[in-house]
């Protein structure tokens, strides 16, 4: 049985200096990984950047990123280059945070995916008022569609969907 893998949460608080020593005993004290969060102090990947020049096998994550405030580009080449820079030790935490602190704090409007082809509003609709238009083998596997209210285009959670996701975890794994 695989030894159970120690985790330490190490939030620099007022002094970047003191989190930068603390990343350093906990991993001569044996521990696997530190993790940050990314709220409303410092930017996590910059302190996992100065957490990772301090170390030399201790993993490094931040859990977790929110997806609103980043472009997926720019969210992706900080992934890389504190991979990079880590020697692999990093691993990305994202999430969707929360409505209030989006909208509230800073001032972002969070909206629905859109269609893809117009931008109108995606319409969950029952599997049977739109089946004669799903693809057979589509059909045989989804249960969730969506109609656009603008231009009444089809859609699911296809394989595309499923593609970006793996693009997106093997970019952030290499
Ligand atoms: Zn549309």
């Amino acid at each position: 049985m695989a030894s159970p893998r120690r985790a330490a949460f190490l939030n620099p608080g007022r002094d970047l200096a003191a989190g930068v020593d603390l990343a350093r005993r906990v991993e001569a004290l044996g521990y696997d990984s530190a993790w940050v969060t990314h709220g409303s102090g410092r930017d996590s990947f910059l302190v996992l950047a100065a957490y990772g020049a301090a170390t030399t096998r201790l993993g490094l994550g931040n859990g977790v990123v929110p997806i609103y405030p980043r472009h997926p580009v720019a969210m992706a080449q900080a992934a890389l280059t504190l991979s990079e820079l880590s020697g692999g030790r990093f691993r990305l935490g994202i999430g969707v945070s929360h409505r209030v602190s989006m909208e509230t704090s800073l001032g972002l409007t969070l909206r629905e995916p859109r269609c893809m082809a117009c931008g109108g509003a995606l319409v969950p609709t029952p599997k049977e008022h739109v089946r004669p238009r799903i693809p057979p083998r589509t059909a045989l596997w989804k249960d969730d569609y969506f109609v656009c209210a603008e231009c009444n285009r089809l859609f699911w959670r296809g394989t595309h969907w499923e593609r970006i996701e793996r693009t997106l975890r093997r970019a952030v794994a290499a």
